[in-house]
Parts: C-alpha cells; sequence; structure tokens
C-alpha cells in the first residue's frame, strides 16, 4: 500500500468505495465523479503505478474483470454501450498513480467521442515507418 494513495485506502478500506466486484488480486468500484452513471473503475489491489508494472497474472485476474464487468456495467445502467480504457502515464493523463481501467457507459447519441478523439491525428507514416515501429515493437 502506498501512502497518500487514494486507491490503495479505498482497497483497504479506510476510507469508503462503492466496491461492486472484488477478486484476490483486484478490485472494482464506481468512479467518484462519473462520466455518465455506472462509470466504474478496476484496480490492482497492490499498488502499481502503470500497467507495464503489473506482474502477468495479477494483470491477466486484472482483465479479467474486466471482461466480466464490461457487461454487468452496460446492463445495470440500460447503456447501449461501454468505453473501456487506461490514461497510462501522466501524458496521457493519468492523474491518480495507482493504475486502473475505467469502464464509461454510453448511450446512443451521448455526444462523446470515439478512442480516435483522445489524440489529434499524425500525419500519415510511410509504408517503412510503419514496418520500421512493427519491427521495433517486435523486437526485431
Ligand atoms: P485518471 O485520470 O487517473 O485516469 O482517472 C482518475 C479517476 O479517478 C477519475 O475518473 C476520477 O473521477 C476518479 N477519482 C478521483 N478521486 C476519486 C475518489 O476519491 N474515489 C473514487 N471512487 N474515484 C475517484
Ligand atoms: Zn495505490
Amino acid at each position: 500500500m502506498a501512502e497518500d494513495c487514494i486507491f490503495c485506502s479505498i482497497v483497504s478500506g479506510e476510507i469508503p468505495g462503492r466496491i461492486v466486484a472484488e477478486t484476490d488480486h483486484a478490485v472494482a468500484f464506481l468512479d467518484a465523479n462519473p462520466l455518465a452513471p455506472g462509470h466504474t473503475l478496476v484496480v490492482p489491489k497492490q499498488h502499481y503505478g502503470r500497467l507495464s508494472d503489473v506482474p502477468g497474472d495479477e494483470a491477466a485476474e486484472l482483465f479479467d474483470a474486466v471482461h466480466e464487468l464490461s457487461a454487468a456495467v452496460e446492463d445495470a445502467v440500460d447503456a447501449d454501450a461501454v468505453s473501456i480504457g487506461i490514461n497510462d502515464g501522466e501524458a496521457a493523463g493519468q492523474e491518480i498513480p495507482h493504475t486502473h481501467v475505467h469502464l464509461v457507459p454510453r448511450f446512443d447519441g451521448d455526444g462523446g467521442g470515439s478512442f480516435h478523439t483522445i489524440s489529434p491525428a499524425s500525419e500519415s507514416p510511410t509504408d517503412e515507418e510503419l514496418d520500421e515501429i512493427a519491427a521495433t515493437i517486435r523486437g526485431d
């Protein structure tokens, strides 16, 4: 548990949270400032800053919970869809430094955007540039 971490305090029960699911290594609770009714956060119980800090088995459990909750959250508020995402790092908009997955219920005509609206489009890369980036990610 990290000191002064609001999500660690919710996980430990030190401050109340509206918990909606719990497994050995993950907890889900309602966002206190929801973007939509039912906005839910899924967090590892241990304090990890970034997704890549989470050990593989705990990450698998985290995403199992996301998988289970996607339908449960959508149904609970009679939504039409769910946006699921992680602000992974400050430059991506992460404000709470305890990694978490957002499940944001979406409604037909709610005026929100898709994942493609979170970042300005980059200039179209050449085929060579795409090949080079793909090779780098693969570790060729
Ligand atoms: P981030 O920008 O780090 O991806 O998102 C942090 C989220 O945590 C925001 O959606 C914000 O509304 C939520 N949040 C901030 N403080 C609290 C809190 O004390 N309790 C709960 N349940 N959610 C919080
Ligand atoms: Zn924490």
